[in-house]
């Protein structure tokens, strides 16, 4: 499988919180990759440095296109189809409207857009209530919303963070379906968790972070033999048994929101209508 995106001696500071730390991994095409770790591991904050949203204090991200050549980190954002965790739904729009206007800014028809829409909402159990506002969604409704967002201009590279976040145990199972046929069809998936027994069923290869750094890159067989240990879980709680550090978060999640927004956005110029969140 080539190399899709690589990520060397990263770290990215926040004033004297070092959210990640010194982080080289390699991401090829194909790869469905579980980050796993605690409250405050960097997950999120890694997630957001792979596709550009944040810069790194040191070290670099490489964006390798199909044909081999090295192309900076923005030139992935067509490819990129994104679930984050504040959704940032417009709340006086239907979910298809919303999903139909991010398909538009991604330059797709409106045939094309439904066609896709609607095969993975029959999927997440959802189709029927596409043409319904967003307000007064639920949180699930709102994630499967998201997910069929990031869906619809056919990403290469989709990234999940905590994707089953308040979702039923049928929905959440409904979603990891979902992931596997697009592994099934080529795709490659990064999925945030803090859930180790799901990131085991959905993913081939499972990264656990812990205080900024990764601690452990490989199947789940290979972290058990690295630490000696008979489940995953042993070797999860070996791999990250130093305590771990106070999570303080200083910018607000609506920033955070209108920043996710802004990469989801392939142009700057469109103009907000609202949000939910
Ligand atoms: P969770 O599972 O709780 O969402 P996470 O693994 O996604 O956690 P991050 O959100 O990446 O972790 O946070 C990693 C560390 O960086 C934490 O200590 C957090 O307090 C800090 N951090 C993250 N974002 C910021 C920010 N914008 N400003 C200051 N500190 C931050």
């Amino acid at each position: 499988m080539s190399t899709l995106l690589t990520s060397q001696g990263v770290t990215k500071e926040f004033g004297d919180v070092v959210a990640v730390d010194g982080v080289s991994l390699n991401l090829s095409r194909g790869d469905i990759v579980g980050l796993v770790g605690g409250n405050g591991a960097g997950k999120t904050t890694m997630l957001r440095l792979l596709c550009g949203l944040y810069r790194p204090s040191n070290g670099s991200i490489t964006f390798h296109s199909a044909d081999g050549s090295k192309k900076p980190i923005h030139e992935l954002r067509q490819r990129l189809g994104v679930v984050p965790e504040s959704t940032g739904l417009y709340h006086r729009l239907t979910a298809w409207e919303n999903i139909r206007y991010h398909s538009r800014l991604h330059g797709i028809d409106d045939d094309t857009a439904w066609t896709r829409t609607l095969r993975f909402a029959k999927s997440l159990d959802f189709a029927e209530d596409l043409h319904r506002h967003t307000r007064g969604f639920s949180r699930g409704m709102r994630q499967k919303t998201a997910l069929l967002r990031a869906l619809v201009h056919g990403p290469e590279i989709l990234l999940l963070d905590e994707p089953t976040g308040g979702l039923d145990v049928t929905s959440a199972r409904m979603v990891r379906e979902l992931v596997s046929k697009l592994r099934d069809e080529g795709g490659t998936v990064i999925y945030s968790t803090h859930h180790l027994a799901e990131a085991q069923m959905v993913c081939d290869r499972i990264i656990i972070m812990h205080n900024g750094q990764i601690r452990s890159d490989g199947t789940p067989s290979e972290l058990m033999h690295e630490t000696g240990t008979d489940s995953l879980e042993n070797a999860y709680v070996s791999l990250t048994s130093d305590i771990a550090r106070a999570v303080i978060k200083e910018e607000s999640e609506t920033r955070i929101s209108k920043m996710w927004r802004s990469l989801l956005t392939p142009s700057s110029k469109n103009k907000e209508v609202g949000e939910d969140e």
